[in-house]
């Protein structure tokens, strides 16, 4: 055969199997325009409120109504009960010990697949409308998430005093679907793949009215109708606008609430069903297999390459879920050739895994798998659950059915190694000013320093203290986390002394403490438990930063400079830090590190009013008036009504002998100071 002919036949193998990976998604996007895509979380939504699988509470009419034109999952399970590594899943179809993601200010890695960079590749315009602080790329936690969106609509802050959180780190449901809403309205022309996340489910349960009311004794529900309400508005307008018919529709939650389940309040310490069995719906275009209930275990890793494959784009080899696509339209066997339109297999393992005990406490990592009837659980004290006899996991048959338990443990480890990223995990971005917009909300927890434990973590895997012994302090922590948000400190700290009293090396509970305690401006105890937490985690930055901040804001300047040198040691681009060290060094009369403290701020913040005018005031007391003339200027021209920098030019020209200078100087600024003191140096 000549070598035209072999490649013309090469060429025909190829076409023919790409026609035969492409038959399912080619038959389920057949129209000319390709689909929209629009991917629903519901953040710490359990399967069991939903009307469309099984709940008679009622709280969900509008994704009811989606449901009857949607596949519904009925066994779909997270792989991880928390906001980050899920969603990282949800968004890269990778397991969390393939993305790495474990937890906030651990950047989602440029190799990794992710549905907007994916989506935007193939034309669609990306638009993201998150509800909490925590989903932001902008404030330093959820780092990397912007790849690959047109808009992401985040851009919250840190709780004012006085503010109302819904105002600063997260949005009620209705503002999120207004936003999306008001992008809809003008999207430019072409396919979109619009991401909306609701967080209301998510502690405090405090829905507004008329649901805060409706359910006052059960205010968890009241969310889930909350947010069911307000999806009901977006999904309204898809539909007004002819969105809906052409459109991909996955609604899922990233992982539930345990609402006391095994002893556990909130989520992220147990893979029980409470937390990691979610709800799943994939509504496809033109409402195909509408109605259909898919019984067969399915994970969140499956959603990204499931959406791929409905709108006809290839899946990225990297992704390792699976699509669901076949289960819908079982398709002839695989073809010999290896092709990719296969069928899941009927038992497949769905592996899931927390880091949470680990990284915010020093506890265990758990890990699990669901397999036929079992429910296997790794921890430091393993468990066994047949889930077809004992659905609620309450007879654990670990040691009586020690042979199945042996297996699913050596399941789950080739499992895992099959699966998991070799190579340097990513490293997080020690941050304290993220820490500070984190600690506004509870999953401060986890992360007060997650650079320093993600290395502790990833070693430490299976050991040391098994959550399931400790649940009442991470239920403690859990709503101290809450009260201190919610300033309630003096409940807070009961909760944060009990936790201590109960594991006395409970650095995070220290950390906490110390927040407390200056808010309540008890700086001395403030300055102990911060201490405490130092020397219980000598390698944290973060801590060292919140310690040195305590102790500047005690004006004990002379502790606070070990600390801060060891902050910009580490993070020299803390410009904040820098500036509480070149005032710790000049009010403890080290004028030298001063004035270079400030020449390497001034080299980045030209126009900080505080550290010119510290630099000049500095080089005058040196005894180098000359050079401080230009930075007393430039403080001078910065704020035109302050006193300060005029009296310390008028010291400046007088030590030059230039008297007339500094009688004109001296006069203008002691007319200014008759207004009252300027701001302080930390000021820009
Ligand atoms: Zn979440």
């Amino acid at each position: 055969m000549s070598g035209d002919k072999l490649l013309t036949m090469s060429l025909i193998r190829q076409w023919v199997c790409l026609i035969v990976v492409c038959f399912a998604a080619r038959a389920l996007a057949e129209t000319a325009v390709p689909p929209n895509i629009i991917l629903i979380t519901v953040d710490t939504t359990r399967a069991d409120r939903m009307g469309f699988l099984g709940s008679d509470l009622g709280l969900t009419p509008n994704l009811d109504a989606l449901a009857r034109q949607s596949v519904v999952f009925t066994h779909a399970y997270s792989q991880a009960p928390f906001t980050a590594p899920s969603h990282t899943t949800i968004l890269t179809g990778t397991y969390p010990q393939f993305h790495q993601v474990e937890d906030f200010q651990v950047p989602l890695t440029k190799d990794l697949p992710f549905a907007p960079a994916i989506l935007k590749a193939h034309g669609y315009h990306t638009a993201a409308f998150v509800g909490s602080i925590v989903l932001d790329p902008f404030q330093g936690l959820a780092i990397g998430y912007e790849r690959g969106f047109d808009t992401y609509d985040s851009h919250f802050h840190m709780t004012r005093p006085g503010e109302d959180h819904y105002a600063a780190t997260d949005r009620r449901a209705a503002v999120v679907v207004e936003h999306a809403l008001a992008w809809l309205s003008k999207h430019p022309p072409g396919p979109f793949f619009m991401w909306v996340h609701l967080y209301d489910p998510h502690f405090p349960y405090e829905a507004p009215d008329p649901f805060g009311t409706r359910y006052k004794s059960a205010p968890y529900d009241g969310e889930i109708a909350y947010s069911d309400s307000a999806l009901g508005k977006l999904l309204d307008r898809l539909r007004a606008q002819g969105l809906f018919e052409n459109s991909v529709i996955a609604m899922m939650s990233d992982h539930g609430e345990s609402l006391g389940d095994h002893g556990e309040e909130f989520h992220g310490f147990f893979l029980y069903d409470a937390t990691i069995h979610v709800p799943l719906l994939l509504k496809l275009p033109g409402d195909r297999f509408a109605g259909k209930r898919i019984d067969s275990p399915v994970g969140l890793v499956d959603v990204l390459p499931t959406i791929l494959h409905a709108v006809g784009i290839e899946v990225p080899q990297e992704v390792q879920g699976e699509s669901l696509l076949a289960m819908m339209a079982p398709e002839p066997k695989p073809a010999a050739n290896g092709s990719t339109a296969t069928a899941s297999p009927p038992d497949r393992p769905l592996y899931s895994e927390t880091e949470y005990g680990v990284r915010a406490y020093g506890w265990s990592a758990v890990r699990s798998l669901r397999t036929g009837k079992y429910l296997f659980i790794e921890a430091p004290r393993r468990e066994l659950y047949d889930m077809l006899a004992d659905p609620k996991a309450e007879h654990d048959l670990s040691a009586s059915s020690k042979a199945v338990a042996d297996t699913l443990q050596s399941q789950l480890d080739a499992f895992r190694l099959k699966t998991k990223k070799n190579g340097e995990a990513p490293v997080p971005v020690a941050d304290p000013e993220a820490q500070e917009k984190l600690a506004a909300l509870g999953y401060t927890a986890a992360s007060e320093d997650s650079a320093m434990t993600a290395a502790a973590a990833a070693a430490k895997g299976i050991g040391g203290g098994d959550p399931k012994d400790k649940i009442e302090i991470g239920n403690w922590m859990g709503e101290a986390n809450y009260l201190l948000e919610v300033s309630r400190l003096d409940e807070a700290i009961v909760l944060l002394k009990k936790s201590i009293a109960k594991q006395p090396d409970l650095w995070i509970a220290y950390a906490k403490l110390g927040s407390a305690e200056t808010y309540l401006h008890n700086f001395p105890e403030a300055v102990k438990a911060r201490r405490k937490s130092v020397e219980l985690m000598p390698d944290s930055v973060n801590l060292h930063y919140e310690l040195g901040k305590i102790l500047f804001e005690s004006q004990d300047y002379e502790s606070a400079v070990p600390e801060l040198e060891f902050v910009v040691a580490k993070m020299p681009e803390s410009w904040k830090t820098h500036i509480f060290l070149a005032i710790s060094y000049s009010r403890t009369n080290r004028l030298l590190p001063a004035i270079a403290e400030c020449q390497k701020v001034l080299a980045v913040m030209p126009e900080q009013y505080g550290t010119n005018l510290l630099l000049g005031r500095d080089l005058v007391l040196l005894g180098n008036p000359e050079p401080a003339l230009p930075p007393l200027t430039k403080a001078a021209s910065i704020r035109p009504r302050a006193s300060e920098p005029h009296l310390v030019l008028a010291d400046a020209y007088e030590k030059l002998g230039r008297n007339a200078d500094a009688e004109r100087e001296r006069a203008l600024g002691n007319r200014l100071a008759v207004n009252g003191p300027t701001p302080g140096p930390i000021e820009p």
